[in-house]
């Protein structure tokens, strides 16, 4: 059995608001076997290997509840300051539409490698394309140690909202091929990896799915006992297209085809209305809110303190490289803080308690697995994460929930251990190679705009090899 003891430091367990000064961690296997402060818990500990977290802060894994595996690659190139559909349809699914499944896993090891470094200890991956070649990507999450909610597209239009015949020939599928693949990839997949991968459905936008294949998908989770996980009302005009298209606002819309309830992740909802939200609240639903992405691409904000004040389960999600540009939850928690404070003009809407709980145990009840997940107790998986304090951001450690949320970036995380295993250590990604996966990515960057014909397009906003 292996022992390890996690000393020192300031754990912060995430069940219930407590911070634990000089607490410890003990870990046997891959579970948690005891948190608490260091004379309670050292003499269980009886032949731990012992890891000193003296001036570090101790939390739960972090879990992104809304990832887009293949844009880590897209990062730097789509330009910044362009709205959401133009964005997507003239950029990001032009690129992703010349992908083969070598640039998918090239991105996914780039996105994986970002989010180990950062804290990130379990993500859900909103649609998986065929093209992105799913035995790749799962491979290196099998191989890189993370837990990964891995979704496969689900569509049968090719528009977004009321604009049909919009998506590039690159990134339309049939319906049964998604039918197909997800079924292929769930039995392949699904708990393989020690338990560490899941497979959902992962439905494309509205306008790209027809209401038949809406029954069938919903009809397919129950069947297959998996999650569902979209994007939802990310701008205003999403709303209206409900509206026309369905007669009902967003949470009608859900529920005429059966989508809300556990396991059912929804990024963005920005645009929700006090009726969406109490559906949401009801029926476990989820929200995987990305506060960074929807400044950049001028959504709107997400009313999450009044979400959070009905009762809805909130997770924060990192979204793609092109909206964010970071997959680094550390500082999307900050962003998440501010953002809800500016938005009501009242510092009190939001706390840092109220975020560490959303990237922590609000997206453990996201991917349904609350009571393996999302806090530091005994009994749950040893998923955790060392924050260092030694930097002089992170000074004085006067209170280090504070200094976590408001000060620290994912840069700061020391370890990271997921199912019992260290995966981070020193700041090092011990399970892929971090100099041939960055080296890999500006290989396939490259390839991609090559394919998509962007490059000359790009020259006037990006430099070259041959300047
Ligand atoms: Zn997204």
């Amino acid at each position: 059995m292996s022992r390890f003891l996690i000393k020192g430091g300031f754990v912060i367990p995430v069940n219930g608001r407590k911070i634990i000064k000089d607490g410890c961690v003990l870990v046997e296997d891959d579970i948690i076997a005891a948190v608490g402060p260091l004379d309670k818990v050292q003499p269980k500990a009886a032949g731990a290997e012992l890891v000193n977290a003296e001036g570090c802060v101790i939390i739960p894994g972090l879990i992104d509840t809304h990832v887009h595996l293949a844009q880590a690659l897209l990062r730097g190139i789509v330009p910044d300051n362009i709205t959401l559909v133009p964005w997507l349809r003239n950029w990001v699914w032009r690129l992703q539409g010349v992908y083969d499944s070598d640039d998918g896993k090239a991105s996914a090891a780039l996105c994986i490698l970002e989010m180990l470094r950062t804290g990130t200890t379990c993500f859900v991956e909103v649609h998986l394309h065929k093209r992105y070649g799913f035995g790749g990507i799962a491979e290196v999450v099998e191989k890189s140690g993370i837990r990964g909610v891995l979704a496969k597209s689900v569509m049968d239009l090719k528009g977004y909202a009321a604009d049909e015949n919009i998506l590039p020939a690159g990134m339309v599928e049939e319906r049964e091929e998604c039918i197909r693949e997800f079924k292929r990839m769930h039995s392949k997949w699904a708990g393989k990896a020690e338990g560490r991968i899941d497979v959902w459905l992962g439905l494309r936008s509205a306008g790209a799915v027809s209401d038949e294949l809406y029954h069938e998908a919903a009809a397919i989770a129950r069947e297959y006992d998996t999650g569902i996980t979209n994007h939802v009302a990310e701008v205003r005009g999403d709303v209206e297209y409900y509206r026309r298209a369905f007669g009902t606002g967003v949470s009608g819309f859900l529920e005429k085809f059966d989508m809300l309830g556990e396991r059912r992740v929804y990024a963005h909802c920005v645009w929700l209305n006090e009726e969406d939200m109490r559906r949401f609240a009801a029926t476990g639903t989820t929200v995987a809110h990305c506060p960074s992405s929807n400044m950049k691409l001028g959504s709107g904000i997400a009313p999450v303190s009044d979400m959070l004040r009905l009762g809805v389960n909130v997770g924060l999600g990192c979204d793609g490289g092109p909206s964010n540009d970071a997959y680094d939850m550390i500082r999307e928690m900050k962003t998440a803080a501010l953002l809800q404070k500016v938005r009501t003009l009242n510092p009190e809407a939001i706390s840092a308690w109220d975020v560490l709980e959303m990237a922590t145990r609000n997206g453990a009840r996201a991917v349904g697995r609350l009571s393996q997940l999302g806090s530091l107790e005994p009994g749950k998986k040893a998923d955790l994460v060392v924050v260092s304090l030694k930097t002089p951001s992170l000074h004085p450690n006067s209170n280090p929930l504070s200094l976590l949320v408001y000060s620290a970036s994912g840069y700061d995380v020391r370890d990271v251990m997921i199912n019992g295993k260290f995966v981070v250590r020193d700041k090092k990604v011990l399970t892929l190679d971090e100099d041939k996966v960055l080296e890999n990515a500006n290989k396939h960057m490259e390839k991609i705009v090559e394919k998509a014909g962007v490059r000359n397009g790009l020259l006037k906003t990006f430099i070259s090899k041959t300047g």
